[in-house]
Order: structure tokens, then C-alpha cells, then sequence
């Protein structure tokens, strides 16, 4: 099987493995891991911060940002497509007691002048927004990523307004690699970011959310509360350590491929769409000989594995498990569609 359907179902590699292998552990609830340890300040040092937090997923990351920056009865300000809001069970309501105000935003992304109009007065009838959580690059927008003035523009806004910034980063280092940007950026502009080890890195479980040392040391306390203190982990904080040295130039090649299979689709009367590809997604739009449930079938039939997002609209996504011979196939059997 070719198997587009995440950048979650990689494997970890040989060499990976016996990285893992090696680590040395211990009890992280007692803060004695070391190779806990070493990711979270790695982490935290990448993205010019203070403190990192190691967790079993980006759910739980984005969710203790959330908790650690609000009060029940706050609101978080985020776009549509966002996984806070579409992929996280309601987590916002459910462990935050908090309300959303959802944004329209151009695949995925919002303008510093959408946010303005989404902050509310202080008036007792409006929850106090006091968040805002945005996404880079976004999932549902195809790996549409950020223009970095753009967050510097509502970082302003925040401040102004005492708002928590926070950034999902599930694919952040998709976003980093294809513009070229800095990591230690971000971290001037976000109060919170959380990476996903286990995208587009390949590593086989695990998040890191970087903050300041404060805002970290409550959200340890809230990890635990949400049964997400591990003890001897260290093995997959060493399969993170591993993919953030190894696998993040990389990244390039998938975007590479990933404009590969883009051209295959465009040349399809059954396609008529594909939205711009920028990093390691490719979403397309499918109407006529096909439907996007019926292009997945048969695609399956074939051996190859997407996603039909909804009955429109069909996506790809490229990673580390995916090879050239893969790609030839792939685009041979979509031109024979
Ligand atoms: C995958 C993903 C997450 C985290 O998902 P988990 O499966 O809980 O690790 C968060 N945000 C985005 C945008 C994602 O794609």
C-alpha cells in the first residue's frame, strides 16, 4: 500500500530505532528523565524559549496551551478550520469551559483586521476574549502557511489587548523549510507553540509545547491532571531528538513531491481543482467521472490510500515514508484514471 492518507503513518527508521535504543531514562513525573529532558530544552532552545513540555500528542499540547492560558468562561478566537476546534472532541468546552469565536479566514488563515472585529468590548453580556490560537501551517488549507508579517501584525493586536497568543505548529517545521524562516522567530511573537513530533518528522509518538518558564510550570501541573505525565519515556523523547536533527531538511522533499503529484492531478478532466500546494499537502477538488469517495475507491483498489475530506474534495499528503518509486507509481496510475 502507497499511503497518502497522513504524515502520522510513518515508521520509524532504522536508524531511529537504535537512537531510541540507546537513550538513557528515567522517572520524567519526578523530572528525571534525561532524555525528556533534553528534548524539551532543545525544543525550547529552537523556537528562543524558556521551557519545553513533552506529551503523548499535539491534541494534548494544543489543549494545555488552552487551559493554561484561560479561565472558565473565557473566549478563544481561532479560524473555522482550525484542529483546536474541528479535531480536538470539544476539548475547548469540555477541559476549558471556554467559548469560541470562529473566523472565516483564507485557507485557514486570519488577517490582523479580522481579529480586531472578533475581540469583544468589555461589557458583562460578552465572555472576555483572551486567547487567540492560530495554525501554521493549516491542515484543513492544504499546508497553507502564515506570511510572518502577518503574525507580527496580530501579535501587536494581542498585546494591546491582553490576549494569549498561542500557535499550533503541528507543521511548523513545513512551514519554517518552505520559507525559508528562522525558528527563533516565533518565539518573539507566540506566548505558546506546539510541534508535532509525529507529523512530517516521523518520529513515532509525541508533541513539545515551548513557552516562557511560568506558563510551563502550569502547564506541567495540568499535564498531570489530564493523565499525561509518563514516566520512563525517555525512548520516544529520543526518537523527537532524533527527527529534529535528521529529519527536518528533508521536509523539501515531500513539498517537491508533493508538486509532483499536483501536476498529475491538474492534467484530469475530474479534477477541477487544486488548491496551491506549499509544503507536504495537496488538496483537490473532484467533480464528474468521479466523486472524491469514489476517486478514494478506486485509488485503494490500486493500492494507493487517500482521504475524501468531504465528497468534494480529495487529499494527499507527502512524508518520509514515500519513496521515489512510490511517486512514479502513483503518477502513472493517475494518469491512467
Ligand atoms: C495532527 C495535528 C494535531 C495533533 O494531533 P494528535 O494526533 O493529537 O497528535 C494538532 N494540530 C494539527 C493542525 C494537526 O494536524
Amino acid at each position: 500500500m502507497i499511503d497518502f492518507r497522513s504524515d502520522t503513518v510513518t515508521l520509524p527508521t532504522p536508524e531511529m530505532l537504535a537512537f531510541m535504543h540507546q537513550a538513557p531514562v528515567g522517572d520524567d513525573v519526578f523530572g528525571e528523565d534525561p532524555s525528556i529532558n533534553a528534548l524539551e530544552a532543545k525544543s525550547a532552545s529552537l523556537f528562543g524559549m524558556e521551557a519545553g513540555l513533552f506529551c503523548p500528542s499535539g491534541t494534548m499540547t494544543n489543549q494545555l496551551a488552552i487551559k493554561t492560558h484561560t479561565q472558565a468562561g473565557d473566549e478563544v478566537i481561532c479560524e473555522e478550520l482550525s484542529h483546536v476546534y474541528q479535531y480536538e472532541g470539544g476539548g475547548i468546552a469540555s477541559n476549558s469551559g471556554c467559548s469560541v469565536k470562529l473566523l472565516q479566514g483564507n485557507r485557514g488563515r486570519i488577517t490582523s483586521s479580522q481579529l480586531l472585529g472578533a475581540i469583544n468590548p468589555e461589557d458583562v453580556h460578552k465572555p472576555i476574549s483572551r486567547l487567540i490560537s492560530l495554525e501554521n501551517t493549516c491542515n484543513r488549507g492544504g499546508g497553507a502557511c502564515y506570511d510572518f508579517k502577518e503574525f507580527e501584525e496580530i501579535q501587536k493586536i494581542a498585546k494591546t489587548h491582553h490576549l494569549g497568543l498561542h500557535l499550533d505548529g503541528a507543521r511548523i517545521f513545513n512551514a519554517i523549510v518552505h520559507k525559508k524562516e528562522d525558528s527563533k522567530q516565533y518565539g518573539k511573537v507566540f506566548d505558546s507553540i506546539s510541534i508535532c513530533l509525529s507529523k512530517g518528522l516521523g518520529a513515532p509518538v509525541g508533541s513539545v509545547l515551548v513557552g516562557d518558564a511560568a506558563f510551563i510550570k502550569k502547564a506541567r501541573r495540568w499535564r498531570k491532571v489530564f493523565g499525561g505525565g509518563m514516566r520512563q519515556a525517555g525512548s520516544l523523547a529520543a526518537a523527537g531528538i532524533y527527527a529534529l536533527d535528521h529529519h527536518v531538511d528533508r521536509l523539501k522533499q515531500d513539498h517537491q513531491k508533493a508538486l509532483l503529484i499536483k501536476d498529475a492531478l491538474v492534467k484530469k478532466d475530474f479534477v477541477t481543482e487544486v488548491f496551491e500546494v506549499e509544503t507536504n499537502i495537496v488538496i483537490a477538488k473532484i467533480e464528474g467521472k468521479y466523486n472524491a469517495t469514489q476517486l478514494a475507491q478506486t485509488l485503494k483498489e490500486k493500492n494507493i490510500l487517500v482521504i475524501a475530506m468531504t465528497p468534494a474534495l480529495v487529499r494527499f499528503v507527502l512524508h518520509l515514508d514515500i519513496t521515489d518509486e512510490m511517486l512514479s507509481t502513483t503518477i502513472a496510475t493517475i494518469e491512467k484514471l
